[in-house]
């Protein structure tokens, strides 16, 4: 837990579905991720998630870090209950966000360029207001 000052990437993002907001920041060398901390104001399971995932990327390159599914971070917990899969989809999807926007308008062949579903889910959080208040308007 905890943030990097001088982080190389970093993003923030929400669920609509619980409330969850967690950023995340890495500092990269080489296209390694050498460290990666998390913030999160969200459940119990999210922290869990986002803990797992942090650990779990130190030392992988960019590549390897993007291809984490949400579905390893859950069987690293030893299984989430369907209701809090957003939960580690939120924590791969700020993931994917912070590494997508590291490298802007230069996207790497295996960075696809649409965003991912994981991603969609895990909005910015200018997104997450717009979609909630959008929401109570109608
Ligand atoms: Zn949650």
């Amino acid at each position: 837990m905890g943030r990097i000052d001088d982080a190389d990437a970093f993003a923030q993002a929400g669920s609509p579905a619980c409330g969850d907001v967690i950023s995340i920041y890495l500092r990269i060398r080489d296209g390694v991720i050498e460290d990666a901390k998390f913030e999160s104001y969200g459940c119990a399971a999210n922290i869990a998630a986002a803990s797992v995932l942090t650990e779990i990327v130190k030392g992988k390159r960019l590549e390897e870090a993007w291809n984490i599914d949400w579905q390893q971070i859950a069987d690293e917990l030893g299984g989430l209950p369907p209701v809090k899969k957003h939960c580690s989809i939120l924590a791969v999807g700020a993931l994917r966000r912070a590494i997508r926007r590291y490298f802007g308008d230069n996207l790497p062949e295996w960075l696809p360029k649409d965003l991912t579903s994981v991603e969609r889910q895990a909005l910015e959080e200018e997104e997450m207001i717009e979609r909630i208040y959008g929401k109570l308007r109608r």
